[in-house]
This record gives structure tokens, sequence and C-alpha cells, in this order.
């Protein structure tokens, strides 16, 4: 068996030793003669499974007592409408920062419910920083304010939080949950699918403090009312089980690594690892990213020439890298490297990347 370095933005690398665990566990869960999949999610096997992951989420992230943590369906460009059928309430406008695809898409999405209101935005420098906060034109009437706190395609990231004041601030964090520890006091309500950092497709995280709950539209269904699903503890329906026992896992061998502090660390080290190699190239890579907004997680580069991208990626899969083709919408390469993504998965890319620009340069 070959384990490739899978640089996939998402759905992405999940740990080995999780995997491992999985397939052992399999036929049969902890002497239960079923899988995990084949369970009641309402049995008490799957009640251990689902309260330990919950648990081990709120103790890795901090949560604190006055906020609830539900697991979901629907994943973030779901949440994306169901943020705002939840929080609107009396009020008609949402505040939104655009720093790209994601942020582009949320406003979209919330616009059939709210008026929308960018308060700042960076697309005339086609997404290349997040925009100070100073220049944020904030309506303190807003319902509250959108941010997303990584940009995966852009490959642009909050390295602080923003001071919203009164006014929740609401976080996409699709793609960088988990990767360091966060403040969840300063934020109202956090969203986002778990493919990236924490386990499979299908399972949607969010953490919302209990005085946003209760404000539902009456358009709002029932399966993504935040206040019913946290009465019925995440089981109004039923929940994505296995995705939820993968997460669990996950969060297991998260805290073996140390949890936030220490996994903070790797991924700063692994980022600098890839952006030292593209500053040192001379110019034959280039990241077009304010260097204090560069993201840890996606780090997008272009080669000089886009004749040149079909060679390093087919050089690439031939060192047993995978998934390293940029988004459509922006060209060139990514290289996604989420918690799972072991610092010798960044030294091969790293070792490729010199070597190809030695070639080609
Ligand atoms: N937000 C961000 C930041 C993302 O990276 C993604 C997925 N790439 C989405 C939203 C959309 O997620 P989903 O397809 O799970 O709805």
């Amino acid at each position: 068996m070959t384990r490739v370095h899978n640089f996939s933005s998402g759905p992405a690398v999940l740990p080995e030793s999780v995997l491992r665990q999985a397939a052992e566990e399999m036929l049969d869960w902890h002497g239960s003669g079923m899988s995990v999949m084949e369970m009641s999610h309402r049995g008490p096997q799957f009640m251990t499974i689902l309260d330990e992951a919950q648990s081990l989420f709120r103790e890795l992230l901090g949560v604190p007592d006055d906020y609830r943590t539900l697991f979901l369906q629907g994943g973030a460009i779901g949440e994306m409408a169901i943020v705002p059928m939840n929080l609107l309430g009396s009020k008609t406008s949402i505040d939104f920062v655009n720093t790209g695809t994601w942020s582009s898409k949320a406003m979209s999405e919330a616009s059939r419910y709210a008026r929308i209101n960018e308060v700042a935005s960076s697309a005339t420098t086609k997404f290349d920083h997040i925009p100070a906060f100073e220049t944020w034109k904030l309506d303190p009437d807003a319902a509250y304010v959108h941010i997303c706190s990584n940009e995966t395609i852009g490959g642009v990231e909050y390295h602080w939080t923003p001071d919203s004041g009164d006014v929740p601030l609401v976080a996409d964090v699709s793609s960088n949950i988990l990767s360091a520890p966060l403040d969840v006091t300063k934020f109202g309500l956090l969203y986002g699918g778990a493919q990236k950092n924490v386990g499979p497709a299908g399972l949607t995280l969010v953490v919302v403090r209990n005085d946003l709950l209760g404000h539902a539209l009456p358009i709002t269904p029932c399966a993504f009312d935040f206040a019913q699903q946290s009465d019925n503890g995440s089981m109004l329906n039923t929940p994505p089980t296995y995705a939820i026992y993968i997460a669990g896992l996950v969060f297991r061998w998260l805290k073996e690594q140390g949890g936030l502090v220490a996994i903070e660390a790797q991924n700063r080290r692994k980022a600098a690892m890839l952006y030292d190699t593209i500053d040192a190239s001379g110019g034959f890579y280039v990241n077009p990213v304010a260097l204090p907004d560069r993201s840890r997680m996606n780090v997008p580069f272009r080669l000089p020439d886009a004749r040149l991208d079909a060679p390093f990626l087919a050089e690439a899969e031939a060192l047993g890298m995978v998934q390293l083709k940029g988004h459509r919408s922006v060209g060139g390469m990514r290289a996604s490297i989420y918690n799972a993504m072991p610092v010798a998965g960044v030294q091969c890319l790293v070792d490729h990347m010199k070597d190809f620009a030695r070639r080609h340069g």
C-alpha cells in the first residue's frame, strides 16, 4: 500500500492513525458486532461517540459554557443561508468583509434574506490582503458582521480577531478551524464544514453564543433552527453519524499532538517552509498575498510560465504528491497543508520546488 502526500483543499488528508483505527473498527466497533455506520443514532453506543466528540471539540477549542456546539449537516454553503435565517431577528441588514471567493459566496447567499452591506473589500487588488480594520465602515445596527477567517482559494487568512463591539462577529472558519488557538468569546457564531481540518464531508460544525439562539425567522427549516437543534442535542434529525465518529477520532489525535498550541507551532513551521522556498526562488515562484495575511493552511503560488504547470504537476505526482493544481479561478498551484499534512509531505514538496526551479529557472 502506498499513501500519497495529498495537498487537496478538501476533502483533505486525515491522520493515518485515525484511518487505521477506523479500518480496525469498521466491522465491529468495540464489541458491538456492528459498524458505527449501522448503529442507531439514539442508541447508547453512538451516544458515547457523540458525547466524546462534543466534549473533545469543546475542550480543544476552549468553548465557554455560554456557547452551544452543534454538529449539523448542510455544509458551509448551507450555513451561509442558515445563519442569516437564525440571526437576523428583527434586523434588516448584515455587514460583510469581502476578502475573496468564500466571503462573496456568503454575501450572495445572505442577500436572499437581508440587505447586504459590504463594509470593506480587497476586490480591487484581486483579494490579496485583509482590509485594515480602521477602514471597515461598520453599521452599529447590523444583525452581525461576517468574515471568512481563511479564504481557501485565495490563501488569505486573518491572524487577528476584529472587535465588532456589540454587533456579533460571525466567521466562516471552514478551512482553518482547529489550526491554532482561537478566542471564542470574541465571536457570536462560528461555522465550518468538517472536510478540511476535522474529518469527512457531511458534518458541519456550528459554535453559537446562547443569547443568539431563539430568533430564527419563521421560514427556517427545523433541521436548521439552531435553538431547536441545541435543545435536541443536534439530534432533531439524524446527524451524520460516521462523520462525527471520524471527527471524534481526529479530535483525540489532535489532543495527543498537544492540542491547538502545539499544532499551531507545527502549522507555522510547515507554512514557513513553503513561503521561504517561494520567497527565496528569485521570482520563479510567486505568492501574491500580503505578507501579514498569508494563509498557513492554503498556499497558492504561480510558476513563471503557465506552460510549466503541467510538467510541475506530473513530476510532483511521480514523486507521490497529488492535488497541487490551483483553483481554476486563480490558476497556478495551491498546496493545502492542514493539520494532518505531515512535515515530511511539505519537505517533499519543497525539495521538488527547488529542484524544478533549478532545472527550469
Ligand atoms: N467556505 C470556505 C472557506 C470553504 O473553503 C468552502 C469549501 N471549499 C466552503 C465555504 C464551502 O463548503 P461546502 O462545499 O462544504 O458547503
